[in-house]
């Protein structure tokens, strides 16, 4: 099926009359599943059980570090690794992440400070971040693999050393992604995943704290339990960050077949690349060579002179297509309200991509007929640039 005549925001025909959302969860096996559910419902043990172990000593090994400790979502793993760290004054991160990074570091007793992007991989830049650190003194450096793209992390664990500050990774999207071959999950002090229904790996809602570090570990587990040793001595104050079994039950489902869907996501967007190459003012998150990423999302960074429409307007062209996509992210954190009164620090390279991405529907059981209908609506929408702007 080719896509021709005009855009269905002109008038023509949508791609997708029946709609396409942004991701679709990919079912894990069900009868596995639900013979685990029925063990564990038996059993009576619905919390602290052998299923969450099971699920942290699996994620440990495929992560290849030996400690991993599961929490009832990324927001509260990051809260206790922070915790655990000594956050205190300020954190520095980047301004392009996900709200959560920078709640977590509120939550945590810290303020957050925000430092620019690479605009090739969208992920932190390690010079803007040492700049920030030498003027902020923040206590702690956090960084995001933004869309599952590993950050420059040999760059990163030098800034982080020379300013003798510990550096968390809001790995929330890298859950699968590699960088020259060694798992995401083991780099700086801690590396916190998601497992929230949009991720490549779910567990309805949950997360993981993957590290190398003993006591961080230990602490991280007092801390996902109120900080009770099990005496009801509390040593200090922490959460009710717990991962329940039944949550587990379907993170163990959901973790199989990973390494497939990690490579069927990344032929499809190099299914989508190839059909967008050559057009004028696209491109993608940059990827070095021998990476993995899970492109948790696709999202595409729209040059509008070149390309002909700004981001509102593509997103709403595409929208009449019956395609379904989102700004991640954007108001940029360091815009958000939660975090106007700020001091402001410039971030002209953060402000502008921001401004300027669109992510995409992709699903990790998507097929390539789909991906090329969504390159064909993009196409055919720049096609008509100039028309679809005037109605826009
Ligand atoms: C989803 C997400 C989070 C939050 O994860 P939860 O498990 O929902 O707390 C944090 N950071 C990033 C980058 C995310 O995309």
């Amino acid at each position: 099926m080719a896509v021709t005549g005009k855009p269905a925001v002109l008038g023509g025909d949508a791609v997708f009359a029946e709609g396409l959302p942004l991701t679709r969860l990919k079912v894990p096996e069900r009868d596995e599943l639900a013979r685990r559910l029925d063990r564990i419902l038996t059993s009576g043990q619905l919390t602290d059980g052998s299923t969450v172990r099971e699920l942290e000593e699996a994620v440990a090994a495929r992560l290849e570090v030996p400690y991993v400790v599961a929490v009832s979502n990324c927001t509260s793993g990051l809260m206790l690794a922070l915790q655990a760290l000594g956050a205190r004054g300020s954190v520095a991160m980047p301004g392009f992440t996900f709200s959560a990074t920078a709640h977590a570091a509120h939550w945590a007793g810290a303020t957050p400070v925000f430092a620019e992007m690479d605009p090739d991989t969208l992920t932190l830049d390690p010079d803007d971040a040492a700049a920030l650190l030498a003027e902020s003194s923040a206590s702690v450096l956090m960084a995001t693999h933004v869309y599952g793209t590993p950050c420059r992390v040999e760059d990163l664990a030098k800034v982080a050393d020379d300013a003798g500050v510990p550096l968390v990774y809001d790995a929330a999207h890298a859950l699968g992604s590699r960088r020259a071959g060694t798992p995401i999950g083991g780099f700086g002090a801690a590396e916190v995943f998601s497992l929230s229904p949009t991720k490549v790996v779910v567990a309805g809602e949950g997360g993981l704290i993957a590290t190398r570090d003993e006591g961080l570990a230990q602490a991280c587990r007092l801390g996902r339990g109120y900080g009770n040793p099990g005496d009801y001595d509390c040593v200090f104050p922490g959460l009710n960050a717990r991962m329940s079994e039944l949550h587990a039950a379907l993170a163990l489902a959901s973790l199989k077949g990973l390494s497939e869907r990690v490579a069927t996501r990344s032929h499809l967007v190099g299914v989508f690349a190839d059909a967008v190459r050559g057009v004028p003012g696209l491109r993608l998150p940059a990827l070095a060579e021998g990476d993995v990423s899970t492109w948790k999302d696709l999202t595409l960074i729209v040059e509008p002179d070149a390309f002909g429409l700004d981001v509102p307007t593509l997103a709403a062209a595409l929208k009449a297509e019956g395609i379904d996509s989102r700004r991640y992210f954007y108001p940029p954190v360091h815009r958000q309200k939660a975090y106007a009164h700020l001091p402001a620090r410039e971030l002209p390279v953060t402000d502008d991509v921001s401004a300027r991405v669109l992510t995409l529907p992709l699903w990790s059981h998507m097929d390539e007929g789909t991906v090329g209908l969504v390159a064909d609506a993009v196409l055919r929408v720049h096609e008509f640039a100039g028309a679809v702007a005037a109605v826009g």
